[in-house]
């Protein structure tokens, strides 16, 4: 019901912010929730969970004539900078922390509760510098389509607001707490042309800075001259970016935060491998950074733990193993491979930034090596997995993951499940299913690397029932 937001409704909105108030009745119904203040979001954490962190508590989205209003409840003011960037058209607001007190569906159009939360196939279906009229894609108000919110970076958060239309930001402020009242981050939209947009946006991009890479690099790579082998362990989505969210509340990012910080507790403790996680806090990492750390940390493996959803087929469930090919093995891994590859769109960023692909006989020669092996763990994996997991009926696919793009690096993703079948979501919430199938992967690695490291059990058959999907090159590299 939050998107029908009524005139009396309305009113109270307008009403509660000084400026709008004038030629508003004075009377001040209880202000629309958008959506219950229901704390789902844990609590920072980390060095950057100060005391004086801001608190978000709540948001309210409305329109009123040509002005769409977005007021986010605040501890106290903060300083807001905020810009457009286009394809898809989106507004962003960057912010010092704030922990988002708030349940992260509030921000949701009425085709994103089923799906993922935005990205290229939304966006096709919204006209661009049109009314949208589509019953399938309802803006939540006025010229915003859905918005999320979340971490970004260290001591820094973000709002992904996407637009239903071109539109400019007639004011932007937070406003100190009085009369009572907390203090307000108001945010005033209205229409724009497509020309105008364009300009802005093109501006957008220029401000659009990335989190610096550098500092994280830092403090990932392990030092030393260590020779055991880097095992990059990759916890998809995470910050502003919630990836894919069931009919629950449960959300991807913290899942597979979960299981990869089991998983790599493991490796850790067998003391066979250093161990690094492209992220180890709820935060965004864009998916060429996530590249990046395994590529500067000179890894061995790379391993991406996501969890899906498919709106419209809860029978579909079990884990699968994806590798990355230029052509998908089918149109399901296709589908799985473009909504994981719009992480950086909902974590804000402007623009691809992937891996060259450089025409050189070298480098061919090294990705093919490169993902032959990927097809040889992954075999691998789904062999070990499916003692404790269930797979999915076709549990080895193929596509254009932009995370698995490191020419250097074999990589696999690995789905755990969906969690939009109800099956999988028990499972992927029990901590025991959650050990269980960790210790699967934990033994995968080891068998990945056995007879290159001394001391690791040998000979365990591997999984060959599974054909591997096409483009993987495996008998023309493998001798
Ligand atoms: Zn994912």
């Amino acid at each position: 019901m939050r998107r029908s937001v009524g005139a009396a409704v309305l009113l109270s909105i307008l009403a509660a912010t000084p400026s709008f108030s004038a030629g508003v009745s004075a009377r001040r119904a209880q202000p629309v929730q958008v959506a219950a203040a229901e704390s789902v979001v844990p609590a920072a954490s980390g060095p950057a969970a100060a005391l004086d962190v801001v608190i978000a508590s709540d948001v309210h989205a409305a329109q009123a004539n040509d002005m769409t209003r977005l007021v986010f409840d605040l501890s106290a003011s903060v300083a807001p900078r905020a810009f457009v960037l286009a394809d898809p058209n989106r507004l962003i607001i960057d912010l010092p922390e704030v922990n988002f007190q708030i349940d992260p569906s509030a921000g949701r159009s009425a085709v994103d509760t089923a799906k993922k939360p935005v990205g290229k196939a939304a966006a096709r279906n919204l006209p661009k510098g049109k009314p949208v009229e589509a019953a399938s894609v309802k803006p939540l108000a006025g010229v915003i389509s859905s918005f999320r919110f979340g971490r970004f970076a260290a001591g820094k958060s973000r709002v992904v607001i996407e637009l239903a239309e071109p539109a400019r930001i007639v004011r932007i402020e937070s406003e100190d707490g009085k009369d009572g009242q907390g203090a307000r981050l108001v945010l005033d939209l209205a229409r724009t042309d497509i020309a105008s947009f364009a300009l802005s946006a093109a501006e957008g991009a220029r401000l659009s800075l990335k989190p610096r890479e550098e500092e994280k690099l830092a403090a990932t790579v392990p030092a030393g001259n260590d020779v055991r082998p880097v095992v990059v362990i990759d916890p998809g989505h995470g910050g502003i970016d919630v990836g894919a969210h069931g009919a629950s509340s449960t959300l991807e990012k913290t899942i597979v935060f979960d299981f990869a910080k089991s998983l790599a507790a493991r490796l850790k403790a067998s003391d066979r491998y250093r161990v690094v996680m492209t992220r180890d806090e709820d935060i965004f990492v864009s998916l060429s950074e996530r590249v990046k750390i395994a590529r500067s940390a000179g890894a061995a493996l790379f391993v991406s733990i996501h969890a899906d959803t498919l709106s419209d087929a809860a029978s579909v469930s079990g884990a699968t193993v994806y590798t990355v090919s230029d052509k998908a093995s089918d149109a399901e891994a296709a589908r799985v491979a473009e909504n994981e590859n719009m992480a950086d769109a909902a974590g804000g960023l402007d623009g691809v930034d992937d891996v060259t692909d450089v025409s050189d006989i070298l480098f061919d020669l090294t990705r093919r090596e490169t993902r032959a092996y990927s097809h040889v763990f992954a075999r691998t994996l789904i062999g070990y997995i499916k003692e404790h997991a269930r797979l999915n009926k076709n549990p080895q696919r193929a596509a254009g993951f932009r995370v698995l793009k490191a020419p250097d690096v074999p990589s696999v993703l690995l789905e755990l499940g969906y969690l939009s079948s109800e099956r999988d979501l028990t499972q992927l919430r029990s901590l025991e299913w959650r050990e269980k199938t960790a210790a699967s992967v934990s033994r995968a690695v080891d068998e990945f690397f056995a007879g290159r490291l001394p001391g690791l059990p040998t000979g365990r058959a591997v999984a060959t029932d599974v054909p591997a999907p096409p483009d993987s090159g495996v008998a023309r590299v493998i001798h």
